[in-house]
């Protein structure tokens, strides 16, 4: 009987060994360098209610109209696996009746869920993530968790590779001018607008201005910007991000192209992109998003956040990720030794080390491998040994073998 091999879902890979040392380094990093700011960990569900999602991303969005993993469930609800972490942490603030403490400030990370072509950087199930600083309307919040990402960024060596792009999307009176300048700008030009552009001209023209049809990229080069609409007051509040950002040291671009893919943004929108990866450059991206907390159920709340992708951050680190320490092996020979071996190993974790046990063949073979696996010592311990309470340990770097009691080996080897 032969079993055909099984194979993972097109759009989703396995991390092993050094790609998910890379990945658990760039999470590490982020949980460090957010928490300096304050930030705090959330853990919210993979999948929600789907509407969740499409009452929060904007039935416009790419996400919602073909990129959302739904389902019916057994009850005949319908899921949604998250494609991003924002309406998920906004769920469970209003659920958890956290709008009552402001400011929250919030980390995440974990897998998101796309069905989008699979290609270079991306994926179908990826990774972010990501901050929220839920409370403050101040423009300086902005540029603070502007500041946390690329300070997380310089930290995985790759801001240097990276330039923040900074837009704003001003306030409601000043969209809503910039939409009515947009519509006007592309009826002109309706038949040269891809198909799923000329539905956003009526739905939601701003989204045409995120579009990647080439098409509709060459009308985009020429169509109206933002910052002739801005009122008085959104010019402020941009001005006020920008000078705090040169305050926090973080250089940046002006691009009044971005408009962000998901339709809660306002005031500022931002990436982090790189042109080190291709086709998919950004890697860090985000904004204010100061109507969704109402939209999921909960008081008028101001926000302001950012998700990364970390597949495309380790791609850009250059730098290997930190390995394990190096580990001390334990070479029993006999079945008297074997035995003997178990409270030394477990001596050994108890006072932090990385202890493993040799489990089988001739002591060359287990030296052999040892070695293969970049042990710092090998611990040869046969009946004589035992008899006398002591271990043969040979440091695997100089070669010299010393005889040392059994009793103070986790203080010889820390
Ligand atoms: P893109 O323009 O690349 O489609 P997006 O606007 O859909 O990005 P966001 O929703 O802002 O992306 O997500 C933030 C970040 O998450 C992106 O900048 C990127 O680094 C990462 N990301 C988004 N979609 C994918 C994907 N399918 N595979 C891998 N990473 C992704
Ligand atoms: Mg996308």
């Amino acid at each position: 009987m032969s079993s055909e091999k099984l194979q993972s879902v097109r759009g989703t890979h396995d991390l092993i060994g050094e790609a998910h040392r890379r990945h658990a380094h760039v999470v590490a990093t982020a949980r460090a360098i957010s928490g300096r700011y304050g930030f705090e960990e959330w853990a919210t569900p993979i999948f929600e209610d789907t509407r969740v999602f499409s009452r929060t991303l904007g039935d416009t969005s790419d996400v919602v109209t073909k990129e959302m993993y739904s389902f019916s469930d057994r009850g005949g609800e319908s899921i949604t696996l998250r494609p991003e972490g924002t309406a998920g942490i906004c769920r469970a603030l209003v659920q958890n009746g956290l709008t009552q403490s402001l400011p929250q400030k919030v980390f995440y990370a974990g897998p998101m869920f796309r069905y989008e072509r699979p290609q270079k950087g991306r994926q179908r199930q990826f990774h972010q993530i990501g901050l929220e600083l839920i409370g403050p309307a101040e423009p300086l919040a902005d540029a603070e968790v502007i500041a946390c990402g690329w300070n997380i960024l310089e930290a995985l060596g790759v801001a240097q590779d990276t330039v923040l792009e900074l837009n704003t999307l001003g306030d409601g009176e000043s969209r809503a001018a910039y939409r009515a300048a947009l519509v006007e700008y592309f009826s002109d030009h309706v038949g040269q607008l891809s198909e799923d552009s000329q539905a956003r001209l009526a739905r939601n023209p701003m989204r045409i201005v995120d579009s990647k049809d080439p098409g509709d990229r060459d009308l985009v080069s020429g169509a109206p910007t933002i910052l002739p609409y801005l009122t008085d007051a959104a010019a402020r509040f941009y001005d006020g991000v920008k000078s705090n950002l040169a305050r926090f040291g973080v250089p940046f671009v002006e691009n009044p192209r971005i408009v962000r893919g998901l339709d809660y943004y306002s005031h500022t929108a931002f990436e982090f992109v790189t042109s080190r990866l291709g086709a998919q450059g950004t890697v860090l991206a985000g904004g204010r998003y100061d109507g969704l907390v109402a939209e999921m159920g909960g008081p008028p709340t101001p926000a302001v956040g950012w998700a990364a992708g970390i597949e495309r951050l380790a791609a850009l680190m250059t730098a290997p990720p930190p390995a394990p320490p190096a580990p001390v092996v334990l070479i029993p020979l006999g079945e008297a030794a074997e035995a003997a071996a178990i409270p030394i190993l477990q001596a050994l974790r108890a006072a932090g080390l990385r202890a493993e046990m040799e489990y089988r063949g001739n002591l060359k073979r287990r030296m052999e491998r040892a070695n293969r696996i970049g042990a710092r010592a090998a611990l040869i311990l046969g009946e004589d040994e035992l008899a006398r309470g002591v271990v043969q340990l040979k440091d695997l770097g100089t070669g010299t073998q010393t005889e040392t009691p059994i009793a103070g080996l986790p203080q010889t080897l820390s």
